[in-house]
C-alpha cells in the first residue's frame, strides 16, 4: 500500500494512531506567506515538477515518520512559547497526500485563531473532486484561510510573484471562496501581494 494510500484510510483511525512523515519544520517564516508564520514540509510528493525548489522533499519514503500526537506536541510547544506568530503554513511535498494526518494539525491551528495557508500541486478544482473520496482533503479546503494551488511550470516561472513560483500558480482566499462560490484571489491592504 502506497503512503497516501495508507493515510487516506488513516481517515478511520483514531488520532493516536495517525503517522505524519514530514521533510522540516521552520519555526518562524516570513517567505511562506504573508506576515511571521510556523511552516510544515511534509515529504512526499507525486507530482514531481520540472524545477521543483524542493526536490529532496519528493520521495514517499523519505523525511522523518513521527506520530502526529508527537508533531501536535512539538507544534504547541513552540506555538505557546513564540507570540510572534501569526499563521501556519504547511507545504511540501503534496499536503493532500497525508490530508488526514494533517487535519488535527490544521485544527490545532485554527483553534489557536491563526491564519492556516496550504500550498498543494493540485488545482482547486481537482482538490474538490478529489474531497468527494477523500473527507480529509475536504476538511482542510474548509478550514484554511488561503490555497497557493497548482503545480509549478517552469515556463511560466516569474520571480516577481509572492509566495508563487510560476504564473499558473493562484494565490486563493478561501474563505471568500467558500462564501461566494467562486475561486477568489487573495488581496489584502495589510500586505503588499501582487496577483
Ligand atoms: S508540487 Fe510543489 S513540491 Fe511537488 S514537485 Fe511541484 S513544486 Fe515541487
Amino acid at each position: 500500500m502506497s503512503i497516501s494510500a495508507e493515510l487516506r484510510s488513516g481517515e478511520s483511525a483514531s488520532q493516536s494512531e495517525l503517522q505524519l512523515r514530514l521533510s522540516g519544520v521552520i519555526d518562524e517564516s516570513v517567505v511562506d506567506g504573508p506576515g511571521m508564520r510556523y511552516v510544515l514540509f511534509v515529504q512526499g510528493c507525486p507530482h514531481k515538477c520540472p524545477g521543483c525548489h524542493n526536490p529532496q522533499t519528493h520521495d514517499f519514503e523519505g523525511g522523518t515518520l513521527i506520530s502526529v500526537e508527537e508533531a501536535l506536541e512539538r507544534i504547541r510547544a513552540t506555538l505557546d512559547s513564540d507570540s510572534l506568530i501569526d499563521g501556519m503554513t504547511i507545504s511540501g511535498g503534496e499536503p493532500m497526500s497525508q490530508a488526514a494526518a494533517l487535519v488535527p494539525i490544521a485544527d490545532e491551528a485554527k483553534a489557536r485563531g491563526l491564519d492556516l495557508m496550504i500550498y498543494s500541486g493540485y488545482t482547486y478544482e481537482k482538490l474538490l473532486e478529489m474531497s468527494s473520496e477523500d473527507k480529509a482533503i475536504g476538511h482542510l479546503l474548509e478550514v484554511a484561510d488561503k490555497l497557493v494551488d497548482g503545480p509549478f511550470v517552469m515556463a511560466q516561472r516569474d520571480l516577481t510573484l509572492e509566495f508563487r513560483g510560476s504564473r499558473n500558480q493562484r494565490f486563493i482566499d478561501l474563505v471568500k471562496t467558500r462564501k461566494t462560490g467562486k475561486v477568489t484571489p487573495f488581496i489584502s491592504d495589510k500586505w503588499d501581494i501582487p496577483l
